[in-house]
């Protein structure tokens, strides 16, 4: 059985060198992902240039993402690196004291602002979770809390406000040099990160186009305010993440599985592509195999209809990268065995359609169900009628055959969705179908006889233009 679901992976110092970047390719890396978090400029240079080259010596069209910093709101430095809470210690949050001169009584902030996001009573979070201060008042900038647990706090360290509202704009100046950046290294995708609304998203996709990007645009949720907005959120990207890092400290991971799904079935019913991200086999960054809790993680993910889960530290740092990737793969596929008949593409037969491509897919989809058809072929070129098509449910294969390479390094991201790389150089019909089941053929990816459904639009070079079905048997 072909694996549906798709595999994102995190580089860093841990997947610095060709060799390892080949065999997390080999072992079934569908998009690798550049996290700006960390590292600087030349790091994210070098290590694009090292992905894209290992991708090319192992012939695969795989994607490339970069994932913005965002305004993630951190603590400032302490005289020593690090103080130890106790639990019931007063302590202060303040934006004017200075970058080194955090102590046992308090720390600076990164944000200007943070005193007038908060007030008596709130929870914030530090170092995702791990201390949790009570706002007793706040007077000026400065912010008085109460630890309510002991532990220690080093410098740099996140801080989130329990239920969300902090302020802070989703670009920093930061990420817009990184979306430049981004465009420059011609990134198939492009994460943005604390998102609040769909406005956001339409910033981020108005400045990467400006900068000559092409990639589409990845929303992360990871904010209350998010989950709130995400319908408008929805609408204005292509792809959603589940960021589960985040989206846990601010709501709670008591609920973080029941927003997952919500979250997974908002984005397939309106088309868009979704990603379950972090900690899915977290103990692999030390241990050669995931826990069963990991195990089943990820499944339920799979079984929840995300498009793709995703690896952070497990290959960025971690001491099994390829393992970890093969590990998940096999996972996917076992899950995959176990279909959830439920939560099907939000469209039912009475809905009308917008688009005529829209209409096409959906047709081919319902067809593919009620005849003996091994494969679905689609000659695409945005990768547009796929996405349609691989959002019902099926165990039938999609093949996007493209000659464009941006468009194949796209579809690897969706869920049953393959690229083959095709040159439309024929314009006899017949000639098209033979070019076509030969590519299939010596790519072993049907057999003669087999029954197909073909789609296609009539004008080469326009996007979206699938206004065709047809149903094939495969011949020599
Ligand atoms: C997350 O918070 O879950 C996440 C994916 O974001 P990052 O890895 O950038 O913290």
């Amino acid at each position: 059985m072909r694996r549906r679901t798709k595999i994102v992976a995190t580089l860093g110092p841990a997947s610095d060198d060709e060799k390892t970047l080949c065999k997390m390719i080999e072992a079934g890396l569908d998009v690798a992902r550049l996290n700006f978090s960390h590292g600087d400029e030349s790091d994210h240079r070098r290590r694009a240039a090292a992905f894209r080259s290992a991708a090319a010596q192992m012939h695969r069209d795989v994607g490339l993402m970069g994932d913005l910093q965002g305004p993630k709101i951190r603590i400032k430095r302490f005289e020593h690196g690090s103080v130890h809470l106790n639990e019931g210690d007063a302590f202060f949050l303040d934006s004017q004291l200075d970058l080194m001169a955090g102590n046992q009584e308090g720390v600076g902030v990164a944000l200007e602002t943070l005193h007038e996001d908060v007030s008596a009573g709130d929870i914030l979070l530090l170092n995702d979770g791990m201390i949790t201060l009570t706002v007793d008042r706040v007077e000026g900038t400065r912010i008085h809390t109460t630890a309510v647990n002991s532990g220690i706090l080093s410098d740099h360290k996140g801080i989130n406000l329990k239920g969300g509202g902090l302020s802070a704009p989703a670009l920093t100046d930061i990420d817009r040099a990184n979306i430049k950046l981004a465009a420059e290294l011609e990134m198939d995708f492009l994460a943005v990160s604390f998102v609040r609304s769909g406005e956001d998203i339409e910033e981020a996709r108005r400045l990467f186009l400006e900068a000559g990007g092409n990639g589409i645009i990845v929303a992360k949720i990871e904010r209350t305010e998010a989950v709130e907005n995400i319908d408008s959120i929805i609408d204005a990207a292509d792809v959603i993440m589940v960021a589960r890092g985040d989206l846990g400290v601010e709501m709670g991971y008591a609920e973080l599985t029941g927003i997952q799904k919500r979250l997974i079935e908002a984005t397939r019913s309106k088309y868009k592509i979704a990603i379950t991200a972090t900690q899915m086999m977290e103990s692999m960054i030390q241990n050669p195999i995931p826990t069963r809790a990991e195990v089943s993680d990820v499944a339920n993910a799979v079984i929840d209809g995300t498009d793709a889960v995703m690896l952070s530290g497990e290959t960025a740092v971690g001491e099994y990268p390829s393992e970890a990737i093969r590990s998940m793969a096999s996972v996917c596929i076992g899950a995959e065995k176990y279909p959830n008949q439920a939560g099907r593409t939000g469209r039912r037969s009475e809905d009308k359609f917008d688009k005529v491509d829209e209409a096409i897919a959906m047709a081919v989809m319902y067809t593919a169900k009620h005849v003996d058809v091994k494969a679905i072929i689609a000659l695409t070129e945005s990768g547009s009628t796929t996405r349609w098509m691989s959002r019902v449910r099926s165990d039938i294969p999609i093949y996007a055959l493209t000659p464009y390479h941006a468009t194949s390094r796209r579809v690897a991201l969706y869920r049953g969705v393959y690229p083959v790389e095709f040159e439309m150089a024929e314009t006899d019909r017949d000639q098209l179908y033979a070019a076509i089941f030969e590519t299939l053929l010596s790519k072993e990816l049907v057999e003669v006889d087999d029954l197909v459904i073909f789609t296609k639009g009539d004008s080469k070079g326009v996007s979206g233009g699938t206004n065709a079905m047809k149903i094939l048997k495969v011949t020599a």
